[in-house]
């Protein structure tokens, strides 16, 4: 039987399975979806990984993500900022202006994606201990520890260990039955805590060559009219190949009902911020992550731009005993960011 079941293969749990080993525990980890990562997610061509969840990190002020690169060997990025930032009204109307907003400490971004320090973080498991495609639908306390329900590819199965711990948006807790029930307080104090960016979506617009950069811009803008309300440079140094990003400013709803239309739309968007050759991208990606039911609740559709204030939340007992919480959003410092993955991990290995 292992110590110790994880559920949820994002940063922060991959990072609790990796401290937890380290410390001699036996680990499973049970991921729903047929990939490591969670929130974390690149789109790949042959010149790199671009991201369509996180993309930034400050290492400056976040000592754990700024370890975990040093010991992944990753190398790091400045978000390109340089030059003049387009900002457009809601008319659609366009201004140029000399530069952005300066970001302090600078934004940067890791070679090969943020998938790369995920994988680094998942290469120190033993093989077999991350298992794919095993969603959890019940935790069960049992007399020694808990039974662990999941749905896999071949049906149901159950594990049995003696402490699990959830490493997840905590608004997904309430679709996983726990047996005996949480309390009605605590099952309010979870579903009220929104995942962060649970409700947003990225576009990734990829051409030739960065040519905005020939007339002075950045590649950053700032939008009321949408689809995309804030937009940046996405493209990976010495590439032969040039990208553009942006984050919705339409809520999931109308993303969902104008789906068809999306790329046709962002291509005429990136073409009226940056000039018409920004209007023809080879190619658009679009990562919806409100419409991925391992991220999002509907809840979570409502979610406002501004940060929310995380707090860490601990089981009472008995269940406390059993059960830790984890991930991103119940990190006792950068609550529902990278940071935040690696910090809640880290306490729920003391825990
Ligand atoms: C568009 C976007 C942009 C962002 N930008 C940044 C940024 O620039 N910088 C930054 O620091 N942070 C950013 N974030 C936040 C960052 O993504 C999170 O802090 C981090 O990825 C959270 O990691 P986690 O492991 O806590 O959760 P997740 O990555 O959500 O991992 C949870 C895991 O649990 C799995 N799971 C869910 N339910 C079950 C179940 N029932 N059974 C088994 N497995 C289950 C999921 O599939 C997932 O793999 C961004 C997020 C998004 C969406």
């Amino acid at each position: 039987m292992p110590d110790l079941i994880v559920i949820g293969a994002g940063l922060s749990g991959l990072a609790l399975a990796r401290a937890a080993a380290g410390r001699g525990a036996e680990v499973v980890v049970l991921e729903a979806r047929a990939r490591i990562g969670g929130r974390v997610l690149s789109h790949r061509t042959e010149a790199g990984a671009y991201d369509l969840g996180p993309a930034w990190v400050w290492p400056a002020i976040q000592p754990r993500i700024a370890r975990a690169v040093h010991a992944a060997g990753l190398a790091l990025i400045e978000q390109a900022e340089a030059g003049g930032f387009i900002y457009q009204d809601q008319a659609g109307r366009t201004q140029r202006l000399p530069h952005g907003f300066a970001q302090e400490p600078p934004s940067l971004r890791i070679t090969g994606g943020i998938g790369a320090l995920v994988e680094a973080v998942a290469t120190g498991l033993a093989p077999g201990v991350v298992r794919l495609e095993h969603a959890v639908r019940r935790i069960a306390l049992t007399g020694s520890g808990v039974a662990v329900a999941a749905e896999t590819r071949s049906g149901p199965m159950t594990l049995h260990a003696a402490r699990a711990a959830l490493a997840l948006p905590p608004r997904l807790i309430g679709g996983i039955e726990i047996a005996p029930a949480l309390p009605p307080s605590v099952q309010a104090a979870l579903a009220v805590v929104p995942g962060w960016m649970a409700g947003q979506a990225k576009a990734l617009a990829l051409y030739d060559r960065p040519f905005w950069r020939d007339a002075g811009l950045s590649g950053s803008a700032f939008s009321q009219a949408g689809p995309l309300g804030e937009l940046h440079d996405a493209s990976l140094p010495g590439a032969a190949e040039a990208a553009l990003f942006g984050f919705f400013s339409w809520p999931p709803a109308l993303r969902v009902a104008r789906r068809a239309a999306l790329p046709e739309l962002i291509a005429r968007q990136f073409g009226t911020l940056f000039g018409a050759e920004a209007g023809r991208p080879r190619e658009v990606i679009i990562q919806d992550w409100a419409t991925e039911p391992f991220t999002a609740t509907e809840a979570d559709h409502a979610n406002g731009n501004a940060h929310p204030d995380y707090r860490p939340i601990a089981l009472p007992a008995p269940w406390g005993e059993r059960i830790t919480l984890a991930g991103a959003e119940m990190a006792p410092e950068f609550g529902g960011y990278l940071e935040g993955a690696l910090a809640a991990a880290e306490a729920a290995v003391i825990a």
